[in-house]
């Protein structure tokens, strides 16, 4: 098990729009196990690459639903249809809490560690949190997407990504 670091804001790497990933091979493989220790360890609902400092497409999910642990590499939005508000934190923002607004359904594309593609739907909070990772490869930060942001009692289903 390797707890990585947390990269927090500022920090350029965290506003770049990251590379492709070209190589599916057991360094990959054990960037995804790590970045699974690390979200589970900050008690993450998702983490993106350049979170640990990486300039790649990787990016994993796992809100603790019969899904698992989503691992998504060179993910690609194809689809996107209505509307949630909700809260939103993020690992590489302690302690801030915003509203943010997102489509409430997401259809991607991406890769899973073997290279293998896939074609994934989700809805409600799993899209919520496919879509901030997603946004963390193209340096997007959710900040930029608050409406509103939270004070310490209205935190009640806040979760960071
Ligand atoms: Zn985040």
């Amino acid at each position: 098990m390797t707890v990585r670091k947390i990269v927090n804001y500022p920090a350029a790497i965290l506003e770049l729009k990251c590379k492709e990933v070209v190589k599916f091979d057991k360094k990959l493989g054990k960037v995804l196990d790590d970045m699974y220790d690390t979200m589970i360890e900050f008690d993450g609902v998702g983490l993106a690459a350049p979170q640990i400092g990486l300039d790649a497409r990787i990016a994993i999910v796992d809100i603790d639903d019969d899904s698992g642990t989503i691992e998504m590499i060179n993910p690609r939005i194809v689809k996107q249809e209505g509307e949630q508000t909700g809260p939103e934190g993020c690992l590489s923002f302690p302690g801030l809490y915003g509203e943010v607004t997102r489509p409430n359904y997401v259809k991607i594309e991406a890769f899973d560690r073997k290279g293998r593609p896939y074609t994934l739907e989700a809805e409600d909070f799993l899209a919520r949190a496919i879509q901030h990772e997603i946004d963390h490869l193209d340096g997007i930060l959710f900040t930029t997407k608050v409406s509103r942001y939270l004070e310490e009692d209205e935190l009640e289903g806040a979760e960071c990504e």
